[in-house]
């Protein structure tokens, strides 16, 4: 025979407690629909008290209250307390004086102990008891019937309050965790957008100088020679060499050819605009592609950078070459650009290098029609 155990009352109470803790209401702020409940069941059992009173661990809080002088009492010498004992049923003593509830002199009306009282309880959807609508005096009364069933009906309209509440709550906490899900969604498609650009650089970009590398300037080529040749714009392009690199590995170490490599690089970037490409076209050798220049500006960035390399952040001295070349899209292809910007190279080297040398190759033969 399966042995019965009855619950036990400290877990009654833990479920009763959590019911009332699910409304978040004890010392929220006053709301007028609640006062206006005990407004109404002052007026309609013409008493001169009413409260909608919850039970709370060991003190029993007024969420409302008409003509009653403390905002809560010891949970133990409450009224309301008593009003509990039978969840389904209304409380009601005439004469408290005639009672014997010690309680009843704790709550002070109007300075004054009560001696009537009576207190409908407000239960939870499942049957938990939170506390009471009640209403007193400092007078013996009764109550008839109708006001019985008017005071139980507004205790009805206070749990249909009270549930409203609850799942306006729940509402709330639902939206709050779907915004916060949308926030760690919209934080992972970041991340992934990082590692993606990530990925994309290390796969342009050279690692030692962060110049965009050769792959990266033939796709870009590539792309440029797909548009309508009409609208291309002429360009310059810029090749620089580093002089006797070979000798500054030799006589400083590879370590120190790094340093300068990449001093270069950075004298090449700050001296471009960000509409210019600049790519590490070969072991010490950079290509700048200057979209929309003619070869007198092209002429003054390259000096520009010849300038920033002398006056770079290195323990030893280090000069570059450069040849200029303009290139219109409309004539010529960008390889016949490139060989002619690779040739004023080699005259800025054969001229003793430390240089820039402008392209000076006859581009048009004039044809005269006589
Ligand atoms: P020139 O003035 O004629 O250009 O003489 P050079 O010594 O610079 O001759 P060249 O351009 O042929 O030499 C290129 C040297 O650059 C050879 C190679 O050791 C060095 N080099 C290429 N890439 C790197 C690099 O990433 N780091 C270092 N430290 N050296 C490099
Ligand atoms: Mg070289
Ligand atoms: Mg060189």
């Amino acid at each position: 025979m399966a042995a019965y155990f009855p619950a036990q009352a400290s877990d009654i109470e833990a479920a009763r407690q959590a019911a009332l803790d699910a409304y978040a209401i004890v010392d929220s702020g006053p709301e007028r629909a609640f006062d206006d409940i005990v407004r109404l069941a002052v007026m309609l059992c013409g008493v001169s008290a009413a409260s909608i009173s919850l039970i709370d661990r060991d003190r029993v809080w007024f969420k409302a209250q008409v003509g009653v002088d403390q905002s809560q009492v010891s949970r133990d010498l409450s009224l309301c307390n008593h009003a509990i004992d039978q969840p389904g049923r209304t409380l009601v003593i005439d004469d408290l004086d005639l009672d014997p509830i010690p309680a009843a002199k704790r709550r002070r009306l109007g300075g004054r102990p009560p001696r009537f009282y009576a207190g409908v309880p407000l239960l939870s959807p499942d049957g938990h008891p939170l506390g009471t609508l009640s209403v007193a005096d400092v007078e013996p009364r009764h109550l008839t019937s109708a006001q019985v069933e008017g005071l139980e009906l507004l205790a009805r309209q206070t749990q249909h309050l009270l549930e409203l509440r609850r799942l306006m709550l729940e509402q709330g906490q639902q939206l709050s965790a779907r915004e916060a899900a949308a926030r760690h969604a919209e934080q992972a498609r970041a991340e992934l957008q990082r590692r993606h650009e990530e990925l994309l650089r290390s796969a342009t970009r050279d690692p030692l100088t962060g110049l965009l590398n050769r792959a990266a300037m033939e796709e870009m080529l590539a792309e440029t020679l797909t548009r309508d040749p009409s609208e291309r714009t002429p360009y310059t392009l810029l090749l620089l060499d580093i002089d006797h690199f070979k000798l500054v590995n030799d006589v400083h170490g590879h370590l120190a050819g790094d340093q300068a490599l990449r001093a270069v690089a950075d004298a090449v970037t700050e001296s471009i605009r960000k509409s210019d490409i600049a790519v590490r076209f070969g072991g010490e050798e950079i290509l700048v592609y200057l979209p929309g220049s003619a070869l007198d500006g092209a002429a003054e960035v390259a000096y520009r950078i010849r300038e920033r390399v002398a006056h770079a952040p290195l323990p030893f001295a280090v000069t570059v070459s450069i040849g200029i070349a303009a290139g219109d899209p409309r004539r010529d292809l960008p390889e016949q650009t490139f060989d002619r910007a690779d040739q004023a190279l080699y005259r800025a080297k054969a001229g003793g290098r430390d240089r820039v040398a402008v392209d000076d190759t006859p581009r048009f033969i004039s044809i005269d029609p006589d």
